[in-house]
């Protein structure tokens, strides 16, 4: 008989655990999620009790595909542009969530949508995520599955070691690493809400989109928007070309090298993918400061400054 830890579950073991209302650790594209049913107030729930997550803060919705989201949002025509481009299995950047107006009474638990009018739905492009989504024929609310304000989890192990007991799918290392590109479709125009690697510019070839500046329009409260987020314990600093002793040092490229480099040409994709599991290496060698290289400030190197700014201390 193979042997399986305690925790780690097997595919038909996540719907039945789904069914009966509980939270699983699941492997998306992104990073790994803490999914339950999203119709149950019970299991939506557990979720936040989990992450220490405040009420205020809603959950992206899961769902299999367009036709699924549009039962629980109202899709006007840019909303319905920007699902069918991103939303498909075979695009690589397809990391994407969609706030939309809610349909009300159409079942999403009202703790989950933290009271909003207002719902954030996604499409994960990850074969296990979706294979789960459909045996389980219904919406799964699934934050990223860290205690809130610590680093995102993009193995199992992570989930494993800040949610212990929790019964986790191990779909191996997350290729993208980050967290969804939020985008939010309003009568008069697409904000963008949460830089990811699906850049402005990204956006910007299928539809207009504008950057949200916080405080500035009438924005659902955000954790994404929050200023202090994504943390390792350790006290961090960013745009250092070089180590100071004491220091664990993450690189970037070629001209800042580390053991530990993001990406040793200088690609920013691979610079994402690396950035949380690298965050999480350098906490827990219990250095004084994790020291990063400075990371260029353009398409996914935004999202990567967006969540590196938000955990300095
Ligand atoms: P996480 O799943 O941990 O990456 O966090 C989900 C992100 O989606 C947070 O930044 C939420 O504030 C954001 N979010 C969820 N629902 C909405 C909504 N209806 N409007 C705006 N942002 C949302
Ligand atoms: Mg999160």
């Amino acid at each position: 008989m193979v042997h399986k830890p305690a925790t780690q579950i097997i595919f038909d073991d996540a719907n039945t655990i789904l069914k009966s209302g509980k939270v699983i650790g699941l492997p998306t594209d992104t990073v790994y999620g803490l999914a339950a049913d999203a119709r149950s107030d019970l299991a939506v729930a557990e979720i936040y009790a989990l992450k220490s997550r405040p009420s205020f803060n809603p959950l992206i919705i899961h769902v299999q595909d367009l036709q699924q989201a549009q039962r629980y949002g109202e899709f006007n025509a840019e909303a319905i542009r920007l699902a069918q481009h991103f939303w498909t299995p075979s695009k690589t950047a397809s990391a994407l969530t969609i706030v939309v107006p809610y349909k009300k009474d159409s079942g999403i638990s009202s703790l989950a949508l933290a009271g909003l009018d207002t719902i954030a739905l996604r499409v994960p492009n990850h074969t296990l995520a979706l294979k789960v989504l459909s045996q389980f024929n219904g919406p799964l609310a699934a934050p990223s599955a860290n205690p809130s304000n610590c680093l995102s989890p993009t193995t199992a192990e992570h989930v494993r070691t800040a949610f212990p007991g929790l019964p986790i799918l191990d779909g191996g290392t997350c290729t993208i690493g980050i967290e969804s590109t939020i985008v939010w479709c309003k009568d008069d125009g697409v904000l963008l809400l949460r830089p990811g690697i699906v850049t402005q510019e990204d956006l910007k070839v299928i539809v207009p989109v504008q950057k949200f500046i916080p405080g500035q329009d009438d924005a659902p409260q955000a954790p994404g928007s929050l200023k202090k987020h994504y943390a390792p314990k350790t006290p961090m600093v960013i745009n250092m070309t070089k180590p100071l002793p004491g220091d664990v040092y993450i690189g970037f490229g070629p001209d800042y090298p580390s053991s530990m480099n993001l990406s040793e040409t200088g690609d920013l994709k691979e610079a994402a993918g690396n950035l949380f599991r690298y965050l999480h290496t350098a906490d827990t060698q219990n250095k004084q400061r994790i020291a990063i290289a400075p990371i260029p400030d353009s398409g996914i190197g935004q999202a990567i400054n967006d969540r590196l700014s938000r955990g300095i201390k």
